[in-house]
């Protein structure tokens, strides 16, 4: 789960990171309060879960009430890279000197945290290391011991930190260290760590993204969950316990188990599909569950084809099929279906299915096949069965026959 930047710059805050004073906003009015209770220059930011605001003109500077409430009044609603914008941050504009990127992450090749800096901050950090990575510095954190100062001040040297900095610099990234681990987190990150006009350190821009699998341990994160963010598929699947991605494909996968369904998504790649998602129904889904996937996969306007893909173990294939038909009664589709049902209570699942307008497979291969003809609106053709194997043996010439040549008893006995 992403954190918005003023949520990550708060939490970055009780770890002693300076960031700049302001508050966040849903209307251009509240942004010129804000910005008159701040009573100098501000910068007004969206904020939206995608990174390169600036570039894209969610990122304005304001010298006066009147110019944050026009500013905040062109950004609020813009749309950033396909989210929409209902919040902004007014905060207390930086003069920015120098831009430092400062970032942890897991190396999962090194099994360790690590630390990233870099003073070509500012800009995209992925950039950086394509073009430039000798500008990047790296290092690994113990997770015994955690990061140590003298790492710290490795990197601030590396920066090219002078004096007060470095002490600064010291706690900065000891504090966001901490912060990465008290979130379980996957990511957190300051950029721009900006070296600003009195020489000193300030957290411009924060980001944290908290790993799924370790929110029921912070209630208090889980409930910064911003709904508008997600897609209302997202927001639908979780309600069910499905998971599901969404992807730009135009073959819609309904599959119980996650192997399983990457094996789906591989198999339609191949015969020349493409999947519109990932969804994983999981073991034992109730009729309610698949009703509630079907109504996720036929939401997505993409979706051409419908592939089921159902390993019947602990999923039995009769509650699967009676999840097909309630769905089919709650949303009507012409959307062509095809379904390969194994498993546990196969027959009762295709009896269910029967009255249903669907096709069958019996074979994953078959199902994908079919499933990408019907998507391009195509008849399905099997392929020709393969061509007879007709054995012809090879004539072998034979040796001549020749006398065996008697061999003489000395020879015998020297050999030996
Ligand atoms: P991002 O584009 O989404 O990463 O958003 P950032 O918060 O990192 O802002 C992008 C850029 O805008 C920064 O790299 C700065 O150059 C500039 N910027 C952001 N805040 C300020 C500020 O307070 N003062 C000045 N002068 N520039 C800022
Ligand atoms: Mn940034």
């Amino acid at each position: 789960m992403k954190l918005h930047e003023y949520q990550s710059k708060r939490i970055f805050a009780k770890y002693g990171i300076p960031i700049p004073k302001g508050d966040i906003a849903s209307t251009p009015e509240e942004a010129r309060h804000i910005a008159t209770d701040l009573g100098r220059r501000v910068v007004v930011k969206s904020q939206v879960l995608v990174g390169g605001r600036g570039k894209a003109g969610g990122i304005k500077l304001a010298s006066t009430p009147d110019e944050a409430e026009r500013v905040a009044q062109e950004i609020l609603g813009m749309n950033i890279k396909g989210l929409t914008v209902r919040k902004v941050s007014v905060d207390e504009a930086a003069e920015i000197q120098q831009e430092i990127y400062l970032g942890v992450v897991i190396d999962r090749a090194a099994r360790r945290v690590t630390m990233i800096a870099s003073a070509a901050g500012g800009m995209d950090i992925e950039e950086v290391a394509r073009t430039a990575p000798e500008k990047i510095i790296k290092v690994l954190i113990d997770p015994f011991i955690g990061l140590c100062d003298y790492q710290a001040r490795q990197i601030a040297f590396a920066l090219g930190l002078k004096g007060d900095q470095i002490r600064e610099f010291t706690a900065i990234a000891g504090g966001l260290y901490k912060a990465f681990l008290d979130a379980d987190a996957s990511l957190a990150e300051i950029n721009p760590l900006a070296v600003v006009g009195t020489g000193e350190l300030l957290a411009v821009d924060g980001k944290i993204v908290v790993d799924d699998n370790g929110l029921f341990r912070h209630p208090d994160i889980a409930a910064m969950r911003d709904a508008d963010e997600q897609t209302s598929s997202e927001t639908e699947a979780r309600k069910f316990g499905l998971s599901y991605i969404q992807l730009d494909g135009e073959i819609g996968c309904m599959v119980n188990g996650a192997g399983l369904a990457m094996t789906t998504m591989d198999i339609v790649k191949l015969f020349g599909g493409s999947p519109a998602n990932f969804l994983d129904i999981g073991g034992g889904a109730t009729a309610d569950k698949v009703a509630a996937a079907l109504r996720i996969i036929l939401a997505d306007l993409n979706v051409k084809a419908v592939l089921f893909n159902i390993f019947g173990g602990i999923t039995r294939c009769d509650e699967v099929a009676r999840g097909i038909v309630t769905a089919l009664h709650q949303v009507p589709t012409q959307t062509p279906m095809v379904v390969r049902l194994v498993g546990t209570n196969e027959e009762e699942g295709r009896a269910i299915l029967a009255n249903a307008k669907m096709q069958t497979a019996s074979t994953l291969v078959e199902a994908a096949q079919k499933a990408v003809a019907a998507a391009k609106g195509e008849e399905y053709v099997p392929p020709p069965p393969p061509p007879p194997v007709v054995y012809k043996p090879k004539k072998i010439k034979l040796a001549q026959k020749t006398k065996p040549v008697a061999r003489k008893k000395t020879a015998k006995k020297k050999a030996r």
